[in-house]
């Protein structure tokens, strides 16, 4: 499997395009369009619904967003009901990307719809047209390389202490996020420059589900911080930094930093995370937070706004990757985005100036 996409946007590659399914000679699919958002409870996920939403009703599209309050059940049931509303294409972020094929078999069968994956791979399904997200192994590389280059690794600095997370284990996304960074980590830990007090150190890319944070939830994550303080850093042990693969995760290892006593600017470790979430862009201003590795959505939504007007046109979809993702069943047409290191050097820059983000927000 290459994990890597790297590279992929270079020459050549972005021309690659597979016949849109569902489009009838003429392209005459109607702009019908379901889209199903895992949680309200994260700010990426009601920006991504809501641009994706304005994006299409502007193009004349009828369109219903739903969020499953990070239930699959519920999330099964909304599409059952766009279907059943007309739908013809779907546009799904899943909760357990294993779970949803009957639906979208019903989905094919009474609709002929068009299904795209959203920044999240539905797996175990023939009855997924195309992928749009982005290039998750990069995210992970680029918070293993920042913390290499942070530590000095490469130049043989150590031992530091390490603790890893990783996300959810039903979310496919998790396992590109965690080997990226393991790729650039693990031989600094097999060659002890970097030590996990812990123990809770996958011995490969393979085992990263025993360290995941079911639900990519704060407060599950803050609780295994706090065991792993309480329980491996008695004495003097200081943890140096901690290898986060989201947003969601770091605002509670922060907290349970803070209330063990770690403070910015003397003890607190280097922490990663992804999203730009505004709590973060604000931990990162106030040293809390190292790095948050940046997916402007407004770019996914775009991708996605752009797949769809071709579907409806009768029009080839644009892909950049056709070797990537393999669901178990087929390797989805996807397209990747690059993401982006954000660091308090540049919130201003990347968030700020771009809009993304508006500077009352985060206190500027
Ligand atoms: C997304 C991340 C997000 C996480 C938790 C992942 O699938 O790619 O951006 O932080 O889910 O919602």
């Amino acid at each position: 499997l290459a994990l890597g996409a790297v590279g992929l946007m270079a020459a050549g590659l972005a021309a690659c395009s597979s016949e849109a399914e569902g489009s009838t000679e003429g392209g005459a699919v109607d702009c019908n369009v379901g889209i199903s958002m895992p949680t309200r409870s994260l700010e990426r996920w009601i920006n991504d619904g809501e641009h994706l939403e304005k994006l299409l009703k502007d193009e004349g599209c009828t369109v219903d967003l739903q969020y499953a309050d990070n239930k699959t059940n519920k999330q099964i049931s909304q599409i059952q009901n766009q279907i059943a509303g007309g739908a013809k294409i779907l546009v799904v972020a899943p909760i357990d990307g294993e779970v949803l094929s009957p639906v979208l078999s019903e989905a094919k069968k009474t609709q002929d719809a068009v299904v795209i994956s959203y920044d999240r791979l539905i797996n175990g399904t023939e009855d997924v047209d195309y992928y749009a997200t982005f290039d998750n192994y990069r995210v992970g590389q680029l918070q293993g390389e920042f913390i290499e280059e942070q530590l000095g690794l490469a130049d043989g600095e150590g031992p530091f202490n390490l603790e890893p997370f990783a996300g959810s284990p039903d979310d496919n996304n998790a396992k590109f996020f965690f080997s990226g960074a393991w790729d650039v980590l693990l031989p600094y830990v097999e060659n002890g420059q970097l030590e996990v007090p812990s123990g809770k150190a996958p011995k490969s890319n393979d085992d990263w589900a025993s360290i995941g944070i079911q639900g990519w939830a704060s407060d599950k994550a803050q609780a295994e911080m706090d065991n792993r303080l309480t329980s491996f850093y008695t004495g003097d042990e200081k943890v140096d930094v901690v290898l986060s693969p989201n947003d969601s995760l770091a605002i509670g290892i922060e907290a349970s930093l803070k209330s063990a006593g770690y403070t910015p600017g003397e003890d607190y470790p280097l922490i990663t995370g992804q999203d730009a979430d505004k709590a973060n862009v604000k931990a990162i201003l106030d040293d809390e937070q190292s790095m948050t590795v940046w997916k402007d959505t407004r770019q996914l939504g775009d991708t996605v706004r752009d797949m769809i007007m071709a579907i409806i046109a009768g029009d080839e979809v644009e892909v950049n990757d056709t070797e990537t993702y393999d669901n178990g069943k087929k390797v989805v047409p996807s397209y990747l985005l690059e993401p982006q290191v954000v660091t308090k050097e540049n919130v201003q820059e990347k968030l700020i100036d771009s809009g993304f983000i508006d500077a009352s927000d985060v206190g500027l």
